[in-house]
């Protein structure tokens, strides 16, 4: 599970869904109480930030014509997690993807 936390209108299809469906996790995880430990340490998520995160995400879904049908609990998540560092982020992101890649490329020519 990761938090790109990245600019959504910067992500693709692929990319934009899949943190969609993590975040979903890392709730669905947190209310378990299951232990997210591993993700703290390795800076992949920021619990206190899911919910915002998610109406993020969610806006640039829509704004897309995709459908979203699975709201996120407004609370009970740790108010504190991993710092994160979307610039780091951006550049993964960008090596690991073409489409991300060039989404990125173009709207740095904007
Ligand atoms: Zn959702
Ligand atoms: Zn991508």
């Amino acid at each position: 599970m990761r938090m790109w936390m990245v600019s959504p209108e910067l992500m693709c299809r692929n990319h934009l869904l899949g943190e969609h469906v993590e975040l979903h996790m890392l709730a669905g995880c947190i209310q378990r109480g299951k232990n997210i430990n591993g993700f703290l340490e390795k800076g992949l998520v920021d619990p206190s930030l899911i919910h915002s995160r998610h109406e993020e995400l969610v806006r640039e879904m829509e704004r897309r014509g995709y459908r979203h049908q699975s709201p996120i609990a407004e609370t009970g998540f740790p108010a504190s997690g991993a710092c994160l560092d979307p610039q780091a982020n951006l550049n993964e992101l960008s090596s690991r993807c073409p489409v991300c890649r060039s989404i990125i490329k173009a709207s740095k020519e904007k």
